[in-house]
């Protein structure tokens, strides 16, 4: 079933990206499709921090706040998932999972990344609860806890450097990070980071609550785990739209100009898509300004069609 209206602007996300995009565009009396599958990244943690005048609310509560709000200057929400994009002569034409098409003269991908997670048994059922990856999203959450850092990577060096500012009580497990030189080893025990090498087998936990990280068979006490997942931006529209994905040391994104324009034409992206270590206030601004961007791209077409029309008429 097609959806006959051709809207100005489809959102694919209404996270914090995609929503102040679409009041942003709403607002500016753009008719606007959001597309979202509700699955926000920080959906299992139980607040979202670093919220200015909203700290510590819970995500899902956040974002239905922001649907309303979307909603109340006109901007459609639709559930579910956008499986397929292809260009067409009007702009855009997007299937979604439902069996139904949606066209739009414009596109902006708010649809996120996913946390490659490392594979150790544990951490995923933990994953936003006991095992965390960011200091200012969850750090005050773990402040003066006995925190373990699985390193899988060079960078966990400075993830347990950046925990140790909350704790005085953190240990850098090496599981499958390069071996350490004496330098590093040095800044670690100047800092009191215990290091200790070895395979972690897996995590012990009591529900949510994480016991210990288990290292070749034995157990090291902990209250709480620093992962650093690969973030995967979700690019598959866009790669059905011709576009490829940039490599980054953290995992791979959709990369954009300053105001979220990609360089397939008509297409924009917002938020995690396209950057990485956004958090949810500058997914907003990213949001805030690809919408500003898009709704200036639609203006000048505006204005050359009508330029057009009137010439066609001889007006
Ligand atoms: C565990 C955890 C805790 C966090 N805590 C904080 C915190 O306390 N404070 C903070 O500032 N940041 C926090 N973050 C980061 C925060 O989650 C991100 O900054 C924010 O979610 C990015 O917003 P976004 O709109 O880009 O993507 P998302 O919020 O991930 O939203 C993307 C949306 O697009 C939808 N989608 C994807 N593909 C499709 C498709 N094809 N069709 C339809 N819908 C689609 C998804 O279902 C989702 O609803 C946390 C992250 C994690 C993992």
């Amino acid at each position: 079933m097609t959806d006959q209206r051709r809207h100005d602007v489809a959102i694919i996300g209404g996270g914090a990206a995609g929503l102040s995009a679409a009041v942003a565009l709403a607002r500016s009396l753009r008719s606007v499709v959001v597309v979202d599958a509700g699955e926000p990244r920080n959906a299992p943690a139980a607040g979202a921090h670093n919220v200015l005048g909203q700290d510590g609310i819970a995500p899902l509560e956040l974002l239905a706040a922001g649907a309303r709000e979307a909603e109340s200057y006109g901007a459609e929400i639709r559930r579910g998932y956008a499986i397929a994009a292809r260009r067409d002569a009007d702009g855009f034409e997007l299937d979604l999972a439902d069996g139904t098409t949606i066209g739009a003269r414009r596109l902006l991908l708010a649809s996120g990344l996913v946390d490659e997670l490392p594979e150790v048994p544990g951490v995923r059922e933990l994953w936003g609860k006991s095992v965390v990856h960011c200091p200012y999203c969850h750090g005050w959450e773990v402040r003066g806890q006995r925190i373990g850092v699985i390193g899988t990577s060079p960078m966990s060096v400075h993830q347990a450097l950046l925990f140790r500012q909350l704790s005085d009580d953190v240990t850098l497990f090496a599981h499958t990070m390069p071996p350490i030189d004496d330098e590093t080893a040095e800044r670690l025990a100047a800092r009191d980071i215990r290091l200790v090498v070895g395979n972690v087998d897996r995590l012990r936990a009591d529900g949510d609550h994480l016991n210990a990280v288990v290292v070749d068979g034995r157990d090291f006490p902990v209250d709480a785990a620093a992962v650093a997942p690969r973030f995967i931006a979700r690019s598959d529209l866009y790669e059905q739209l011709g576009g490829t994905v940039t490599e980054h040391p953290m995992g791979v994104f959709i990369e954009t100009e300053p105001m979220g324009r990609t360089p397939i034409a008509g297409v924009w992206a917002a938020g995690n898509a396209s950057d990485l270590s956004a958090m949810v206030a500058a997914s907003n601004g990213a949001g805030l300004g690809a919408a500003a961007a898009i709704n200036a791209d639609l203006v000048d077409e505006d204005a050359e069609l009508a330029v057009r029309e009137r010439a066609a008429i001889g007006a």
